[in-house]
């Protein structure tokens, strides 16, 4: 399938799954004229090409109705293949006592609203249109060796619009009437409190008809990989005359006296603060001696020697 043409099918899948609560397992009702089709193009197995139409991550199932086998065995030696392939597939159960027309029993099965959400595979015209009239049911049907998904029709997309407008401007005698429709399923047994918890969405969705995504949980990991970080290396247990030895050691550094190594700045500074301290006492010679010649200035040390 070109890679242009699966992408619209995605799509379209997408719309009914979103508008209309599609999920996987997909189920795929078809009729006696997609089964002949099936055979003839040699589009087998059927499942696995209905998976690649669909994109689906398993191939859906295939049903008839009893209707359905009925009217190909009526079709007698031409349609004898397509009646033993077709019989080997799922029932959906019909609740026609007296045998239809296969037409009329898809559009008994589908209803007003395809509550079963099926995928109905046809190459009856007549059958494909009425089905677009009713919103939530995609159409199957195949073109020599091709499968095609039809694209939504305008009701389709006119109803799920309206819907959806609907459920956005929703009065509140509108949301309550939901809210008691949403809650007489499941949650039966719900105190009025955890009904009036529920988030709005999901009552509305269910009012809806549409399916609630899967409570399953997805498996993440719940830590790194092991298989890519070191292994721990296990500490050794220190013997108490181990324990002895570098602590002394610590302790022998931390009794290390460091000598700080004096600037020239700091130098400077601490001769000028001596001097002052010797003049204040008078033993300005000594300061000199000790201290301050190797500093002094040419003339100053004149001063100084000329005393
Ligand atoms: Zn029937």
């Amino acid at each position: 399938m070109r890679v242009k043409r699966r992408s619209k099918h995605r799509k379209v899948v997408k719309f009914y799954a979103s508008c209309f609560g599609f999920r996987e397992p997909y189920r795929v009702l078809v009729d006696g004229t997609f089964v002949h089709h099936l055979l003839v193009h040699r589009l087998l197995p059927a499942d696995d090409a209905l998976q690649a139409l669909l994109s689906a991550s398993r191939p859906p199932p295939l049903f008839t109705t009893k209707c359905v086998l009925a009217e190909l065995r009526r079709l007698g030696k031409s349609h004898s293949d397509a009646f033993d392939a077709a019989g080997l597939l799922a029932t959906a159960k019909c609740e026609h006592d007296k045998v239809v027309s296969a037409v009329d029993c898809i559009l008994s099965l589908i209803g007003e609203r395809n509550p079963e959400h099926f995928f109905v595979a046809t190459q009856d015209s007549d059958l494909r249109a009425k089905l677009r009239e009713v919103p939530g049911v995609p159409v199957i049907y195949g073109l020599k060796s091709s499968l095609f998904l039809e694209q939504p029709s305008v009701q389709q997309r006119k109803f799920a619009q309206l819907d959806e407008e609907k459920r956005l401007h929703m009065g509140k005698s509108e949301y309550l009437k939901l809210l008691k429709v949403a809650s007489e399923g499941n949650t039966e047994n719900a105190s009025d409190d955890e009904k009036n918890k529920r988030p709005i969405s999901s009552l509305v969705q269910n009012a809806l008809g549409v399916a609630e995504k899967s409570k399953f949980k997805k498996k993440r990991p719940k830590g790194p990989n092991p298989l890519s970080c070191k292994k721990k290396k296990p500490k050794p247990q220190p013997s108490p005359a181990q324990n002895q030895g570098p602590k002394a050691d610590g302790e022998a550094k931390r009794k290390r006296v460091r000598k700080r190594k004096r600037s020239y700045k700091d130098s400077k500074q601490t001769e000028t603060l001596l001097m002052q301290h010797c003049l204040s006492n008078g033993s300005y010679g000594a300061a000199y001696n000790v201290v301050w010649l190797p500093f002094a200035q040419e003339s100053t040390k004149d001063v100084f020697s000329s005393q």
